[in-house]
């Protein structure tokens, strides 16, 4: 039996999956016992390559995905578990990957996760402590052998053998979406990601385009699996209201949707062709398998791979043809090709100037501010490094100078103190308090023409920082740094002393300034297993004090 590593190291197969969203309730629920009669024919079905089960969706409560898995394991269907960042910090990601590594479950696909919308007794809180990048890098350092830290003796711990898939998105409206979404995704890869998904679309230029990104930017051989979604007109009509974060039914779609709703079958047929045709597309355009979503029961699937099988080789390009449901205005990193309608790899869409609402004279004097005074190496960063050092708390600097911070910061970005300053990642945006998920590693794919995912956020922060940063024509480098995973014991600290004696995420940053920043004075950068300067005491330390 092969794994699931194996089936996307193995290119002679186009490989099926299949969502299994999981219920509310426990296993005896009656809703869970048709998702279990559904997953167990789709066990037996030796075309379905493997299972998802989804990590409380839609940011509701669910039945944890392991209660799912576990018979499906023991079947012996590879099962790919979803992990996401909404519920848990990182020791509870952590703990739960090291459940999923001891009971046999190896595949994992990370993800930030849906904003919560629900929960027993009022809305639960969001924890976002980490995001898919941080999430990606963590699974990665496990597979490695995990420094154990202080409380294990600084042993190395065994490898995890995670086989860790990522989710993109590019069905966005706005170029200041799309361009970083791909930067994102570069991102994931280098982190770790070894297979990817994309996001729920309707727009064979599009799912074109993911493809030519990746050939063209390094990421050629990382398997790549469309998400096809059997859509209904009921759901159409629940994406074109925009209901679920980053979804998209476009006007025509959902205009044909309603139509199709209206015959006998309430459009069935149509939809499960509609499916069909999109798997085509996908093994058409080189992508290593199709994520089937949107289905419940069996026979549907069995109805769309039967389509499916009954096309032609070419009869793709026909459908890619049909298949493009994008929005007035929709930005396309490259030019259609005017032959196939797909995207063109030669040439790349022009690029018209952004208009300047977001570079404030706050961001000017920020940048300015910054290059100053937080440069490693200039006169006032080892000044201030050095009063620092001296101070009589070190973590909080000169009282002066930490009153200076606080007020000066939460008057300008509205700064929530965390200690572990990503305003220079972020164009000077604070993800703390104008990001919802206090994503730190480029935006989540929630996005919705433009604007945040969770209302009261207004523009999505990394679209402002990409307008910010293409009027100086470092956009397409915005994520060019080190994962950014937020040390939560600075918390209350002074975030220019964290800078300056090297105790935050920017002493990390790249190769680089890591060498300069091993020597400097007062820069050292602590082990990835020691607790960082700042943390809260060691398991050991913290028994004794109890
Ligand atoms: S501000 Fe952007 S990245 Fe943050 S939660 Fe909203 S949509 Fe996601």
């Amino acid at each position: 039996m092969q794994s699931l590593r194996e089936k996307l190291d193995d290119g002679s197969r186009f490989l099926i999956a299949t969502e299994l969203v999981s219920v509310r309730g426990s296993m005896s629920e009656a809703s869970a016992i048709k998702a279990r009669s559904f997953a167990n024919e789709l066990v037996a079905c030796p075309e379905i390559d493997w299972i998802s089960i989804t990590d409380n969706a839609g940011g509701n409560p669910q039945l944890a995905p392991l209660a799912l898995g576990r018979p499906l394991l023991y079947a012996g269907k590879e099962v790919v578990i979803h992990l996401t960042c909404k519920d848990q910090n990182r020791n509870g990601l952590e703990s739960e990957a090291w459940m999923l590594n001891s009971e046999g479950f190896h595949n994992i696909l990370a993800m930030t996760g849906d904003y919560p919308v629900s929960g027993a007794g009022g809305l639960a809180k969001p924890v976002f402590d980490i995001d898919s990048v941080g999430l990606i890098s963590l699974l990665n350092k496990m597979n490695q052998g995990l420094g154990g830290g202080a409380a294990n003796g600084g042993q190395r711990l065994g490898k995890t053998q995670f086989c860790i898939g990522a989710v993109t998105t590019n069905f966005k409206l706005r170029e200041g979406e799309v361009v970083p979404q791909y930067l994102k995704l570069k991102k994931k890869i280098e982190s770790g990601a070894q297979f990817i998904i994309s996001q729920i679309g309707f727009d064979a230029r599009k799912t074109s385009e993911l493809r030519c990104y990746m050939d063209a930017h390094g990421a050629k051989d990382t398997p790549l699996i469309g998400n096809v979604y059997l859509l209904s007109s009921r759901v159409a009509q629940i994406f074109h209201q925009g209901r679920i974060p980053g979804v998209v039914v476009s006007e025509p779609l959902f205009e044909l949707s309603r139509l199709h709703g209206q015959s006998p079958d309430r459009g069935k047929a149509f939809f499960i062709e509609f499916a069909a045709k999109q798997i085509a597309i996908c093994r058409g355009l080189g992508y290593r398998g199709a994520y089937l979503g949107g289905v419940h029961d069996f026979k549907s699937i069995e109805s769309i791979l039967a389509m499916e099988r009954s096309f032609g080789p070419d009869d793709w390009k026909q459908f890619a043809r049909e298949i493009q449901f994008s929005r007035p205005d929709e930005f396309f990193y490259y030019e259609a090709n005017p032959g196939t309608g797909l995207a063109d790899p030669e040439r790349e869409a022009p690029r018209p100037q952004e208009s300047r609402r977001h570079v404030t004279m706050v961001y000017a004097i920020s940048k300015l501010a910054h290059n100053t005074m937080f440069e490693v190496g200039k006169p006032i960063a080892r000044l201030g490094a050095s009063l620092c050092a001296r101070a009589r708390d070190p973590m909080q600097g000169p009282a002066p100078m930490r009153a200076l911070e606080m007020l000066g910061k939460s008057v300008l970005y509205h700064c929530k103190d965390c200690g572990d300053c990503s305003l220079p990642d972020i164009a000077f945006l604070c993800p703390e308090s104008q990001c919802a998920k206090n994503q730190r590693n480029g935006p989540c794919g929630g996005t919705r023409e433009g604007r945040c995912e969770v209302d009261g956020y207004g523009e999505c922060i990394w679209l402002r920082a990409y307008e910010r940063l293409k009027h100086e024509g470092s956009e397409q480098h915005m994520l060019d740094h080190a994962p950014v995973i937020q040390n939560q014991g600075l918390r209350g600290t002074s975030a220019w002393a964290n800078l300056w004696l090297g105790r935050d995420h920017s002493a990390r940053r790249s190769d680089a300034a890591l060498k300069d920043s091993e020597a400097a004075p007062n820069r050292p950068a602590a082990p990835e297993s020691e607790p960082a300067p700042g943390s809260p005491p060691a398991a050991k330390d913290a028994k004794t004090a109890i």
